[in-house]
């Protein structure tokens, strides 16, 4: 489609998933009163859930899930050299997601229980970044389609995106959502970076803290006000660790 006699540059645009559900991929396809729309401003080249074309000629490649395999970091690494710009989407590529607790695990008791004589190749999970440079994380689990379009738009603009600094609580309030802690329900939304619209909140679920911390937020300041709530450092923890957002700074 011309503009001007002038055809748009759309970028080529690669999509791979690793270990998680592919849910965040699926993100990418559902939402269709959008979805025509998103796929005019780019060109999908390598995207195995939605098109059998498999081309390498991609310009920027959306990762999805974390790294577990020896024959993952190979892959990883040859994407990266490849893209010109490398985003980890959703909060398994960011952190690890909740494969994050498999590294608490005794990995070979776990296969033996599982697989018993045909174990399967598995490792240590890494998030993304630990593995190859990341230009661009979007958290989340699953990541928001709203805000992958934006991140899009601005990458195709050559714009550079900001993600909120405020914490979930301030999309909480803007939906006139009662306070978690008012249920006796504990609730990460305090210190986890907002951007999600908090959807757990208003459908009565405190937050999990799936996108990560928000930037400055005060974790002992949280452990207190929570203890204070009468919840217990080890249920804090436990969901601080949940997602593997909170990683380095329990
Ligand atoms: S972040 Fe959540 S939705 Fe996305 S791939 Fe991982 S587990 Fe699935
Ligand atoms: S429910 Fe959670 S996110 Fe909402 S205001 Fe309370 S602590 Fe903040
Ligand atoms: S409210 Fe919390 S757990 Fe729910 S989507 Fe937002 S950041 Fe994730």
């Amino acid at each position: 489609m011309k503009y001007l006699g002038i055809e748009p540059v759309r970028p080529k645009v690669a999509v791979f998933d690793f270990t998680g559900c592919e849910g965040c991929e699926l993100q990418l396809a559902n939402k269709e009163e959008s979805l025509a729309d998103f796929l005019r401003c780019i060109e999908v080249v390598n995207f195995r859930e939605i098109s059998s074309e498999a081309r390498d000629d991609y310009a920027i490649a959306f990762i999805d899930g974390c790294i577990s395999r020896d024959d993952e970091v190979e892959r990883l690494k040859a994407i990266r050299e490849r893209a010109t710009v490398l985003v980890a989407m959703g909060s398994c590529a960011c952190f690890g997601g909740v494969h994050r607790m498999k590294n608490d695990t005794d990995l070979a008791a776990a296969n033996a229980e599982v697989y018993g004589d045909m174990p399967k190749a598995t490792g240590p999970v890494r998030a993304v970044k630990e593995v190859v440079a990341v230009d661009l994380e979007i958290p989340g689990c699953p990541i928001s389609k709203e805000e992958l379009e934006r991140v899009v738009q601005h990458v195709v603009l050559g714009i550079p995106f900001r993600f909120p600094v405020y914490p979930v609580c301030v999309d909480c309030k803007h939906r006139f959502t009662t306070c978690m802690f008012e249920h006796d329900q504990l609730c990460l939304g305090p210190i986890t970076r907002a951007g999600c619209n908090a959807p757990c909140p208003t459908g009565g679920l405190g937050c999990w803290g799936c996108r990560g911390p928000a930037e400055d937020c005060n974790l002992d300041e949280f452990r207190r006000l929570a203890e204070e709530r009468g919840f217990e450092q080890q249920e804090i923890d436990e969901r601080l660790g949940f997602f593997g957002g909170f990683e380095g700074l329990r």
